[in-house]
């Protein structure tokens, strides 16, 4: 596994808000989700291509170990796709600096230093680019839950001040370019800065933060950062800060104000989040280390019928006369698993206007999130009437 520092920089964003889960999730063992696998694997396969790419490897090597991933059970031609839109990206901006300056630096999962303002901090940057004047980190995410920003990234951040750490004295930087590309949702996101609005950042509101996380010290501070936290189902801040809501002392009226409601609304998901969370430990604590939780036992869930072996069900009533078309029925694979099996290229080409999307389900969100609002059904049908 992966050598990770204590104050790693994709766990800024939570150290930094809430300095003493660095030190408290320190004693907690999580192992490596599906998710995480599939992402280091979708990593190895992006780093083969540039290294090919970049004649860092001969022929012969890319091609042994290309057929190796090749038989990963993780690689799927959809994977390969959206690997290569990286690696296509990264390409662009290594030849983009190569233009710009003759000896660019051009480093793969490069180890990145930042421990002059982080005790031990260290990071891997997938590819850093070293030009006169502008510094560029670029990471490759290959998640799909929702499009990671790089404006005010502190994970880039971090990453640019170990890259200057490096590299400052060799090239005059003025500038550091951070950019997140994350195929599966047809996100790049990029971020400039100026070297002195980073130098600035790093000294007034990482250095202190940072030695204080360290020494598990500083406060502790729920929010959404709480999410990939290790201790985030027994914590008891974030379990406090949602048991506000249950305790929350509404006054008469008997019904709900408006502003009651939307204090509500505005603890809600936090609150069901922590609560799915404390469940799920509270399970795996008591099937994985027979935890008996007093007032509970384990029972079996809901189960549906199924068939012991598809072959001889359809055999025995082959057999008994039925016809194929009696018991099959055709179904066309659904959008991702059709993508998945024909490459996403070929997809689109092929359906090109015979896939759509219809509106999705109407829900409430707050005022921040980045979709426009739409119409409710009381004002469309208002202009109707008018
Ligand atoms: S769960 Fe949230 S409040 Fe608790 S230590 Fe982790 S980040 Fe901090």
């Amino acid at each position: 596994m992966a050598e990770h520092a204590l104050l790693s920089a994709s766990g800024a964003g939570r150290w930094l808000s809430c300095p003493s889960s660095a030190r408290l999730e320190e004693a907690v063992e999580e192992g490596e989700s599906e998710y995480a696998r599939e992402g280091s694997f979708a990593h190895s396969l992006a780093e083969l291509y540039l290294a090919y790419y970049l004649d860092l490897i001969k022929k012969s090597k890319f091609n042994k170990r290309l057929k190796e991933l090749r038989q990963n059970s993780f690689y799927s031609q959809e994977l390969d796709d959206y690997v290569k839109v990286y690696v296509d990206f990264a390409m662009e901006k290594i030849n983009e600096a190569k233009a710009r300056t003759k000896d660019a630096v051009v480093l793969l999962e490069a180890k990145l230093d930042y421990s002059s303002w982080v005790p031990e901090g260290f990071g891997t940057g997938d590819l850093v680019l070293v030009t006169d004047d502008v510094l560029e980190v670029i990471d490759f995410k290959f998640g799909q839950g929702i499009p990671v920003s790089a404006v005010d990234n502190p994970q880039m951040r971090l990453y640019a001040l170990g890259a200057l750490n490096q590299f400052g004295c060799l090239y005059d930087i003025n500038t550091a370019c951070m950019t997140i590309v994350q195929p599966r949702l047809d996100s790049i996101s990029t971020h400039e800065m100026t070297i002195d609005d980073l130098m600035h950042w790093a000294n007034s509101t990482v250095k202190e933060t940072a030695e204080k996380a360290f020494k598990g010290e500083g406060d502790f501070n729920p929010g959404e950062h709480c999410r990939f936290c290790r201790v985030r189902s027994t914590c008891r801040a974030r379990a406090e800060e949602n048991m506000k809501l249950a305790c929350y002392d509404f006054k008469q009226p008997p019904l709900l104000t408006d502003d009651e409601i939307v204090e509500v609304l505005d603890a809600a998901d936090e609150y069901m989040k922590w609560i799915s969370d404390v469940q799920s430990y509270a399970l795996d604590q008591a099937v994985n280390n027979g935890k008996q939780w007093p007032g509970y036992k384990l029972v079996e869930g809901r189960s549906y019928r199924k068939y012991v072996d598809e072959a001889k069900v359809a055999k025995a009533l082959i057999s008994a006369g039925y016809s194929e078309d009696v018991i099959y029925e055709k179904v066309l694979l659904g959008i991702t698993k059709m993508e998945k099996a024909v490459g996403k290229k070929q997809f689109n080409e092929l359906l090109a206007g015979l896939v759509e999307k219809p509106p999705g389900k109407v829900k409430l969100a707050p005022d921040a999130d980045k979709r426009p609002a739409i119409k409710s059904t009381a004002e469309i049908d208002f202009k109707e009437e008018l």
